[in-house]
């Protein structure tokens, strides 16, 4: 480290009742762009967090299509004007969010149609961030880990989305859900960053991947390896 000090992504997260799924706004703190992760019904507090920041947004990008995770996708499109992206093995999903949201005694809009899916692993960029995707299916069969970083330096902030939970793992009973398919996406992509890597996941607090390769109840045990 030089004496100038470390600049820090911008990084705003927000959840609501009753399912308290985490939405998330990460910006360069020197360009001003950035990017909106899984908007849904916390959208509003996402959009507060836009203008507070002053950031132009370039994309909204879903980590997978559980309607929890995208009901805000139309509000958050209709404010911002950008395009949405989603893993193509997930649209089954985001096309039936309506029917998704019944199957939880829960009304749900239908939501405008994705803009581009990802094709090979980006980046995506803001600013001087680049946003890298890999896919991890197993939670949903489009569900996909986005990593994060400035394109000139090596570390990464991983979404993970549903896939990975500080001290648990995303459930596999869904539509396409996976067990040993979630385990293998979590041994072969998400444990190959650095254990300092921050992880964000879909729901619940921050972990970092150090922290569930060596306690993560799931991923310890002699019968899931
Ligand atoms: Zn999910
Ligand atoms: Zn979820």
């Amino acid at each position: 480290m030089g004496l100038e000090q470390a600049h820090t992504m911008i990084l705003e997260t927000a959840a609501v009742p009753p399912i308290a799924k985490n939405g998330y706004v990460i910006g360069c703190e020197e360009t001003r762009e950035g990017v909106l992760i899984d908007p849904g019904d916390e959208v509003d507090q996402l959009l507060d967090a836009v203008r507070r920041h002053a950031l132009s947004i370039r994309y909204i990008l879903l980590t997978h299509a559980h309607f929890d995770h995208v009901t805000g996708v139309g509000r958050a499109k209709r404010e911002l004007g950008v395009p949405v992206g989603l893993h193509r093995d997930d649209e089954f999903l985001y096309r039936a969010v309506v029917q998704q949201g019944a199957a939880f005694g829960l009304p749900v809009e239908p939501q405008p149609p994705i803009d581009f899916f990802y094709e090979g692993a980006g980046p995506w960029r803001f600013g001087h961030y680049g946003v890298w995707v890999s896919h991890t299916p197993g939670h949903s069969p489009g569900g996909v880990c986005l990593a994060v970083g400035k394109e000139a330096e090596q570390s990464r902030s991983l979404f993970v989305g549903d896939t990975l939970f500080a001290g648990s793992i995303g459930r596999t009973d869904l539509p396409g859900g996976d067990t040993a398919t979630l385990l293998r996406s979590i041994r072969e992509v998400l444990f190959k960053f650095p254990d300092e890597t921050p992880v964000y996941s879909g729901h619940g607090e921050s972990t970092t991947i150090g922290r569930e390769r060596k306690t993560n109840p799931f991923l310890n045990s002699a019968w899931s390896s």
